[in-house]
């Protein structure tokens, strides 16, 4: 039985239709036509977004990200972030952008979470890596013990290139291969993320991370813990793309068709709580892309609340959730249901 089917018949007692959600949205008909609420659970994960430079313009990002941009964290607000991870301590702090390592507060917010105790993960683009000025990142991450997300949408460089630019596939093998000389892939976590090149879902993950293992060695002698399948989501520069070419309403539909209601327990936004560069809430990185800010009263700010606070708290949820839970599902961590799999206790055990 593959991953994708194994566990459609699941109950999802966490899971309750978001007031948030458009009415009529096809997200809200389908979450209702499964009796599903979608509303904040405990929290885990503390996911920052250090702002929208980046050093590439990839066709397929989220975040209009690219050089030219220039919202980055200050400082100030970078301050008042470290101040709560301090007094909060959530399991994971996830730093993300853009390229989060151009925002100068990195550091000192990757030292201040693992001082806290937290486990660290840096969204790493790779060629950062290559880039004049950033050669100590692989040292840097490894003294700290940051775990390393980076992708990597084919072994192939003609498909890597074509989705992030000329050139960046070798950048990327070249980073890459520093990662592993300081113990990345071996005794530290690299999590490589594939996203399909167009509009498609990602083929199962399982079958796809054997394929990798075996070509990234085989060409390059490149090593990794596992790899993370993501659906694109449609929203964004990839959005302005497949409206281009005529092809948005047909996505729309190919996720809307594959919707699966065994993946709305291990939706991210349950458990993570997305902060932007100004330090304004919301409940993934895709809702902060489009202003969806979070439910329950003006927006607010990370240094507003406290975890509890944000305990059932509904969802801002629309069209692009579809992205989510189509297939196996998507998130910052891959296919959901393999994740499911993998913590749902066996209660045949008992
Ligand atoms: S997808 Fe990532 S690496 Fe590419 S432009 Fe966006 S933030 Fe930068
Ligand atoms: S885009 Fe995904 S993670 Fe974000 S609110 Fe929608 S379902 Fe949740």
């Amino acid at each position: 039985m593959d991953s994708c089917s194994s566990k459609s018949s699941l109950s999802s007692p966490g899971s309750v239709v978001s007031p948030c959600t458009p009415r009529g949205s096809r997200f809200e008909t389908l979450l209702a036509s499964h009796s599903r609420v979608l509303r904040r659970s405990r929290l885990e994960v503390l996911q920052v977004n250090l702002g929208k430079k980046c050093n590439q313009t990839c066709r397929h990002c989220h975040v209009d990200a690219g050089p030219w941009r220039t919202e980055s964290m200050t400082e100030d607000v970078a301050r008042k972030v470290a101040a709560w991870i301090e007094a909060h301590r959530p399991a994971v702090v996830d730093l993300t952008g853009g390229a989060p390592e151009l925002c100068e507060s990195f550091r000192f917010l990757v030292e201040t979470a693992r001082n806290a105790g937290c486990r660290v993960m840096d969204r790493n683009n790779l060629t950062i890596i290559e880039t004049t000025g950033f050669a100590w990142l692989p040292e840097y991450l490894a003294r700290h013990q940051v775990e390393v997300v980076a992708s990597l949408p084919c072994y192939l460089g003609e498909n890597v290139d074509a989705q992030r630019g000329d050139g960046v596939f070798w950048k990327s093998i070249r980073a890459l291969q520093k990662l592993n000389a300081v113990g990345y892939g071996d005794t530290l976590p690299l999590s490589l993320v594939y996203n399909p090149l167009g509009a498609r879902l990602p083929p199962d993950q399982a079958g796809l991370e054997a394929d990798y293992r075996e070509e990234l060695q085989r060409r390059h002698g490149v090593r990794f813990t596992r790899l993370l399948t993501l659906t694109n989501q449609p929203i964004a520069r990839f959005a302005e793309d497949l409206r281009a070419q005529g092809e948005l309403e047909a996505y729309l539909e190919l996720l809307a068709n594959a919707f699966n209601p065994a993946t709305v327990d291990g939706l991210m936004c349950r458990t993570t709580l997305s902060v932007d560069w100004r330090g304004q809430l919301y409940d993934c990185d895709f809702n902060q892309m489009l202003g969806l800010p979070l439910a329950g009263g003006p927006r607010r700010s990370l240094w507003d609340v406290a975890p509890a606070d944000l305990d059932g708290l509904p969802i801002r949820t629309a069209n692009h959730c579809l992205a989510c839970t189509a297939g196996c599902g998507s998130s910052c961590n891959g296919a959901i249901e393999r994740e499911l799999e993998v913590h749902t206790p066996d209660l045949t055990e008992a």
